[in-house]
């Protein structure tokens, strides 16, 4: 069973590409490197450069593999950024997802799983959400991924392409062992940003936001260790590959963390100070997202692994004390 993963050089994609590894799949990976890094991925993987939006390339890549299905990572993920260089965001989500799926049906793929965003939903009515709520996103990133879910149901009815959705909400930790593990360049998200300071690579953090209608003021999110999202993904592509039908998915614990309780556990798993102040609202940011991932756990029998905060900061700080410049390829 040869499962092709694009993106599968950068954090979650490389962490399922060797999870799949470990389950006893065949694995090819494609990736720009752009992002990610060639040594995040697993050697057991046969490894492509390219861009997902050369259609040429792809070709050559679906001409050489026998692929059963695709779990699609190689996207853009930061929401600032987003705001401002929205057509970068649709060009390489939307428009890759495009390409991609024509290299599908033309090679008759007919299974993909998708890695999609709680930021398709936007500011929710209601927390946890759940996946039939309304997906009204308030900055780019969550617009291109939407528009990627809305083509991939036209496909699907077009083509028969059958697609899971994994909609994330926030991902953090690293393997176990410390041998992969997160590293953007710039870092952008709260609990790498807050293990940099931990480490002395900044003076402190800004908590982006003090007067949301929060328990404390500040944004609630929803984390989910990175191994346990790698493994919905292969559930996920095995469920289509056994003849399931296209769905959407909710990932995340369903229990919200503040900016600051997030401080706090990585303050306990660190054994560091971090100093932090509470700065202006960041643009695009929700007040609380936070999952209702009961489907997920039903239908998928998902089985997260971890579910303590503290825990998944401590596996990503293994993997900053012992990696404190990351892959260091840039
Ligand atoms: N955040 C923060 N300071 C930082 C980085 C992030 O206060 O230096 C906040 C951000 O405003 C949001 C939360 O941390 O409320 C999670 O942001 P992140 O970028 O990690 O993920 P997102 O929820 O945007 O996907």
């Amino acid at each position: 069973m040869t499962i092709l993963v694009l993106g599968g050089a950068g954090y979650i994609g490389s962490h399922t590409v060797d999870r799949l590894i470990e389950k006893g799949y065949d694995v090819a990976v494609i990736d720009n490197l752009i992002t990610g890094h060639k040594h995040a991925v697993n050697p057991k993987a046969r490894f492509y450069q390219g861009d997902i939006r050369d259609r040429g390339f792809l070709e050559q890549v679906f001409n050489a593999e026998k692929i059963d299905g695709v779990i699609h990572f190689a996207a853009y993920s930061v929401v600032p950024e987003s705001m401002a260089k929205p057509l970068k965001y649709f060009d390489n989500n939307t428009g890759g997802m495009i390409t991609l799926l024509e290299a599908m049906h033309d090679h008759q793929v007919n299974h993909i799983v998708f890695s999609s965003t709680a930021a398709t939903y936007g500011e929710p009515k209601q927390v946890p959400i759940k996946e039939t709520d309304p997906q009204v996103p308030t900055n780019p990133y969550g617009e291109s991924k939407l528009a990627m879910e809305k083509i991939m149901k036209w496909s699907d009815t077009a083509y028969g392409i059958k697609y899971i959705a994994l909609r994330y909400f926030n991902v953090a930790g690293a393997k176990a062992d410390g041998t992969i593990g997160e590293d953007h360049n710039p870092e952008t998200h709260l609990i790498p940003i807050i293990l940099e300071v931990a480490q002395g690579k900044r003076d402190q953090l800004k908590i982006f936001g003090g007067d949301y209608p929060t328990k404390d003021g500040t944004n609630v999110r929803d984390y989910v260790h990175v191994v346990d999202l790698a493994d919905a993904h292969i559930l996920a592509i095995q469920r289509l590959i056994d003849g399931g039908d296209s769905d959407a998915f909710n990932l995340g614990s369903s229990t919200g963390f503040s900016n600051k309780e997030i401080l706090e556990a990585a303050r306990k798993a660190t054994g560091k100070e971090i100093p932090a102040e509470v700065a202006p609202r960041r643009a695009g940011d929700p007040s609380t997202l936070v999952a209702d991932s009961t489907k997920a756990r039903q239908v998928l029998g998902w089985k997260p692994n971890y579910d303590d905060v503290e825990k998944i900061i401590a596996t990503a700080w293994q993997w900053i004390e012992t990696h404190p410049n990351g892959y260091d390829d840039k």
